[in-house]
């Protein structure tokens, strides 16, 4: 959908928002519930990643093996796919050499030359970054692009997430995901929407998923005190993603609206 007839109504300013959280703690639902009550687009960096995968792009290809591992895919690609992304749906203004062998979601076009930044303050350049950025230097690639405007830290309990992850299933070409004890598909086994079946992530077996955790201790997290400096950071907590529905739906209009 283009951005000028998305409907943003609730909003009267441009959000710019990026969910951080440990794996596991809800960030791809919460993104779903808030493209419902804004329209706001998510950008999901590993969704975006397991299309690259499926469509056996240079980049999906690389990343593969990262991925399965549960390790952290290269700075400087991550960059080139969501930078291009954003600048792809106007929400950035990049002139640079960027896409080359990625799989976005449609056509781009970019012109040579250096990077400059812009972002229009209009509601319909609002979107929203799930999975990015993760590391110091994704953050400044990103910072020099784009000045996100809130960073939503997710705070949720270890025990909880674990047991999420142990019943996760998901609807690979959508994104969306079910759990086989609180969120169950209406038929077991296939996807609400499309009928598809539903499948577990390789990477959310008991061993990789422990890895992936800590690499978010230690990589990923240190970032919030980066965007608290900033000025920017607000933290929700709860056990449940209908605990922090609300909370996060008040502050977006508290902010935006
Ligand atoms: P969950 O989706 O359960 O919340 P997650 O946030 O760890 O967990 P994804 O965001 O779907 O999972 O990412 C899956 C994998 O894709 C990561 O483990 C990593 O290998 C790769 N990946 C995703 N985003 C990035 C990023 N910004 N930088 C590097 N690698 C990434
Ligand atoms: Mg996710």
């Amino acid at each position: 959908m283009s951005t000028s007839t998305r409907n943003l109504s609730k909003l009267k300013k441009a959000a710019r928002i990026i969910l951080v959280g440990p794996p596991g703690c809800g960030k791809g639902t919460q993104s779903g519930r808030l493209l419902d009550h804004f329209k706001l687009t998510p950008i999901s960096s590993g969704d975006l990643l397991r299309e690259n995968v499926r469509n056996r792009t240079p980049l999906g290809i690389q990343a593969e093996t990262v991925m399965r591992s549960g390790g952290l895919v290269q700075d400087s690609l991550m960059v080139k796919l969501i930078v291009g992304e954003l600048s792809k749906r106007g929400w950035v203004e990049t002139r640079g050499n960027l896409t080359s062998g990625i799989c976005l979601t449609g056509p781009l076009s970019i012109i040579g030359g250096p990077i400059t930044p812009r972002a229009s303050d209009s509601p319909t350049a609002s979107f929203l970054l799930d999975g990015f950025p993760r590391t110091k230097n994704q953050a400044q690639s990103l910072d020099s692009e784009v000045a996100m405007n809130l960073v939503v830290n997710l705070n949720v309990p270890h025990d909880v997430i674990l047991d999420r992850i142990a019943n996760r299933l998901v609807h690979e070409p959508s994104g969306r995901i079910y759990n086989m004890t609180w969120n169950k598909p209406k038929n077991p086994g296939v996807d609400d929407v499309t009928g598809e079946p539903l499948t577990r992530r390789p990477d959310d077996s008991p061993e990789t998923f422990s890895k992936r955790l800590k690499s978010y201790a230690e990589v990923t997290e240190p970032l919030l005190e980066h965007y608290d400096r900033a000025g920017v950071l607000w933290t929700v907590s709860g056990s449940t993603s209908d605990e922090i529905t609300p909370q996060l739906d008040a502050e977006i209009l508290k902010r935006f609206g």
